[in-house]
C-alpha cells in the first residue's frame, strides 16, 4: 500500500483520508443548531488552527483530537494554555 506523504497543515478535509473526511460530514449532519458551531465561527475557529505550530495532519497536538472534530462542538473549546478560540 503506497503510504501518503504527511501534510503537517492540512485538515482532514483537505488530507485525502476519504473515511474520516465522511465521519467528520456524517458527524455534522446528525448534531443538532445548538450543539454545532454555526458556519463562521467554525471557519474562524479552523483558520486559526492552519495557523498554529500545533497541528498536525488534522490532528492538534495539545489535545489529540481532529481538529475539525473539535471545533464543530460549540462548548468546545482550544485547549492550548493561552486558548485560540
Ligand atoms: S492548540 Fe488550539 S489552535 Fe492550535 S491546533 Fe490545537 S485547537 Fe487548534
Amino acid at each position: 500500500m503506497e503510504k501518503r506523504p504527511v501534510c503537517k497543515r492540512c485538515l482532514l478535509a483537505e488530507s485525502g483520508n476519504t473515511d474520516l473526511a465522511a465521519t467528520l460530514e456524517e458527524l455534522k449532519a446528525a448534531l443538532s443548531p445548538e450543539e454545532k458551531t454555526d458556519d463562521s465561527e467554525y471557519e474562524r475557529r479552523l483558520s486559526i488552527c492552519k495557523r498554529c505550530d500545533h497541528l498536525n495532519d488534522g490532528t492538534c497536538g495539545k489535545c489529540g483530537c481532529y481538529v475539525e472534530f473539535r471545533a464543530l462542538k460549540k462548548r468546545m473549546g482550544c485547549p492550548h494554555e493561552k486558548k485560540k478560540w
